[in-house]
């Protein structure tokens, strides 16, 4: 048996903090709850997030009971707000992913390794800085539909799954891939997987059924970035449709990342 939610919760903002991707008070973890919000308390290293000092939240962002929310709260509740699907959200600081949403480029943001395409999808954005509260919830608004994860600009990352693990996960997989691309800056950077790869793979992670936010709708994505550049389109629903991907034998999947064995499979198919 899973353990309960707060538990969840707890673990993950410990996690971030074992794992050195939050100093001080950064980073929060949320957790849908019926129509509240179980969330990490402000003010508080997440080393020291217990279930007893979680707090709970409504839909508007208003504790409910005791304790004081922290500010970046609206980010996760756009994010709810527009994937009903989504049980938790997680954002935290993690070096390499915040070297890059600081730097001049993103060498992440088109796939380089196939396990990333399938498992995140074609493209991680990075939402332009916009000032904490407001701003930075509109900034962010426009991709909650289409990406699972995202790096926000002068900032650090934001995930989101169906429960918390799935969300430490994608913010696991998004540090991993800056990393490897930074690592790779000396020898010349990353190259991007070739054109005539992405729809097998995109193929593949359809019939995996990884992704339900009308999977991806990359052409999309591309006019919010303002970008002029070839795009790829990827094999799926409408960019708003609630739609949850199915594999061929019917069985509903929502994993949060596939390993290589898992995309022949899928290829094979
Ligand atoms: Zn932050």
């Amino acid at each position: 048996m899973s353990q309960p939610l707060r538990a969840q919760v707890a673990d993950a903002a410990r996690h971030l903090h074992t794992r050195g991707w939050v100093a001080n008070h950064d980073g929060n973890v949320t957790a849908r709850d019926g129509s509240q919000f179980i969330a990490t308390p402000t003010a508080t290293s997440k080393r020291l997030v217990g279930d007893r000092t979680l707090i709970t939240v409504d839909a508007k962002g208003q504790v409910v009971g005791h304790g004081k929310v922290f500010g970046e709260i609206g980010l996760h509740l756009v994010v709810y707000e527009r994937r009903p699907d989504v049980g938790a959200v997680i954002h935290a600081h993690p070096p390499y992913a915040t070297a890059i949403s600081a730097a001049r480029s993103n060498p992440i943001e088109r796939p380089f390794i196939a396990e990333a395409l399938v498992s995140l999808g074609p493209k991680i954005p990075k939402v332009p800085y916009a000032q904490p509260g407001d701003a930075a919830k509109q900034a962010l608004a426009p991709w909650c539909e289409l990406v699972d994860a995202a790096i926000l600009g002068n900032h650090g990352v934001i995930a989101w799954g169906k429960d918390p693990e799935q969300a430490l996960l994608r913010l696991e997989l998004v540090e991993h891939l800056a990393r490897i691309a930074i690592e790779a800056a000396p020898l010349g950077g990353v190259e991007p997987l070739p054109a005539s790869a992405i729809q097998p793979l995109l193929a593949a992670r359809a019939k995996a059924g990884i992704g339900r936010a009308a999977d991806r709708a990359v052409e999309t994505a591309a006019q919010l970035l303002g970008e002029s550049q070839q795009t790829v389109v990827a094999c799926a629903p409408a960019p708003h449709a609630n739609v949850a991907t199915m594999s061929p034998s019917g069985q509903k999947h929502d994993l949060a990342a596939v390993v290589r064995e898992e995309i022949v499979r899928a290829l094979r198919k």
